[in-house]
């Protein structure tokens, strides 16, 4: 089994509300924009030099938080019952 198939497997409540959140003065500055590069599930987009995001599909992993050079990514636990859900199988 590949990683996509494996990500295929997992189910999702989406929350309306993102639990991600992109301050885009400080997003500006970036030279590196690691997150595009590093989210495991593709959720960032630069397009005409703005990123973009999507909060669905995100697998909680913390990384575009961790590696953002600006700090630009404010990032917590989806609320309570949402977000993703890993299976096992
Ligand atoms: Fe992508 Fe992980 Fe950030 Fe979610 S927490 S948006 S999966 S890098």
């Amino acid at each position: 089994v590949n990683v996509q198939e494996k990500l295929n497997r997992l189910r999702f409540k989406i929350d309306k509300n993102s639990h991600i959140s992109i301050d885009k003065s400080k997003c500006v500055k970036c030279q590196s924009r690691a997150c595009l590069f590093l989210c495991p599930a593709g959720l960032f987009l630069l397009l005409e030099a703005e990123l973009f995001h999507n909060h669905e599909g995100c697998l909680e992993c913390g990384t575009c938080y961790i590696s953002c050079e600006q700090k630009a990514i404010n990032w917590n636990y989806p609320r309570g019952g949402f977000g993703v859900c890993f299976r096992q199988s």
